[in-house]
């Protein structure tokens, strides 16, 4: 393969397509859904694909709004995935309108300038990101088994190829009391808000103990009714987060200490659901990453000098890349706006949010076809992906 005549084709292709691309940003900004609801952006996106003579396969994985799109045969199988859930109220206020346009922009370039038996370009529709679901629930399902690398683009405020994401753990907790008249006989009560104030005063000072880059944060989800009556049911929801799935461990486990102390001060009974869906941290390749950043140099485009391990979240594309070589790098779509913000969802349809879609097809198409074209390359990612890198 001529991988020089290739990447031509491909900044062409992409450079074509800008007004598609553009057009599936601003289509899914104009209608948002939340996940597992996302039936009309996932069927915008697939029946885009299939008209570009992907091979698609809906409904996957027990999700309705799941899909493959296949092209191609042969060696490497490359994913590109594309999430597609926004945010209650704030609709696209994490952008995946822009990670969705850029990853069909890119699928498109690729079935375009690459011959069909060079590699198995799969475009994934992974569903309901905001809630931790989509990828985990593809990856028990086996989508991710016969692939050999995924990438995606996330936007941001910043252009940054490297960019670390934190394990996430998430435990409810709720302490069941006595009621009684608050005033009259609060003897006979056993206050249940008692034993949620103790969790947090608990996780409060437990905060003196914890490594600086752990994050424990939580809210009080039922606190009782009415102040004249002693709460006989209070709840509260906490996320534990930290930079590997040992440490989100043994964080949760003294968040649950705190939890069980308070609920033995206040003579409550304390239950406690952990939700088995743990996020885990994003697996960094270097080697990887260096890749794309050569693509990003090839258009001419500058990283910004940002620090990779601050202002970190969690994304399940943390659990992909436990099992497949994966990149998560940021295309910028307006300086100084963060995610989750309405200012944010305003900014993937500007002129700026539209290019950073461009940008990710782009790169993301560069750099698959260096991936099909060096086996070297190949053998590089996998072998630091191993631990013998
Ligand atoms: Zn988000
Ligand atoms: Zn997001």
């Amino acid at each position: 393969m001529d991988i020089a005549a290739a990447k031509k084709a491909i900044t062409a292709l992409v450079a074509g397509k800008q007004g598609e691309i553009a057009a599936i940003v601003e289509e899914l900004y104009r209608f948002p859904e939340t996940g597992l609801q996302e039936f009309k952006s996932a069927a915008l996106l697939a029946d885009i694909l299939e008209r570009e003579g992907f091979l698609l396969e809906r409904g996957i994985a027990g999700m309705a709004t799941a899909f493959r799109a296949s092209y191609g045969v042969g060696e490497p199988a490359i994913a590109i995935l594309a999430e597609m859930d926004a945010l209650p109220e704030i609709g696209h206020a994490c952008g995946h309108n822009v990670i969705a346009a850029a990853a069909v922009g890119a699928a498109v370039a690729l079935r375009h300038a690459l011959p069909e038996d060079a590699a198995r370009i799969v475009v994934l529709g992974t569903p309901a990101e905001e809630l931790g679901i989509g990828k985990m629930e593809m990856i028990r399902a086996g989508c991710f088994r016969d692939l050999d690398f995924a990438m995606m683009v996330h936007p941001s405020s910043k252009r940054q190829v490297l960019k670390m994401y934190l394990g996430l753990a998430k435990i409810r907790f709720t302490f069941f009391g006595r009621i009684a008249h608050a005033a009259a006989y609060p003897e006979e009560g056993i206050n249940a808000l008692d034993g949620v104030i103790q969790t947090f005063n608990g996780i409060n000072a437990l905060r003196q103990q914890l490594r600086d880059d752990v994050r424990v944060h939580g809210i009080i989800t039922e606190g009782g009714v009415v102040p004249n009556v002693i709460p006989e049911r209070a709840a509260c929801f906490f996320y534990v987060r930290a930079d590997t799935l040992e440490e989100v461990a043994r964080v949760k486990e003294r968040v649950i200490a705190c939890a069980e102390g308070a609920a033995r001060a206040a003579g409550c009974r304390l239950t406690v659901d952990e939700d088995e869906r743990v996020l885990a941290p994003l697996k960094i390749n270097r080697a990887f990453s260096t890749l794309y950043s050569a693509q990003l140099a090839y258009l001419g485009l500058q990283e910004a000098a940002a620090p990779i391990d601050k202002n970190k979240g969690s994304s399940d594309i943390g659990n992909v890349s436990q099992v497949l070589p994966t990149i998560h790098p940021h295309v910028p779509i307006g300086e100084g706006v963060h995610i989750h913000s309405e200012a944010f969802a305003r900014a993937t349809v500007s002129e700026r949010g539209k290019s950073a879609a461009v940008e990710g097809a782009m790169a993301l198409a560069l750099t698959a076809a260096e991936l099909v074209a060096s086996p070297g390359l190949r053998e590089q990612i996998r072998n630091e992906f191993d631990g013998s890198g």
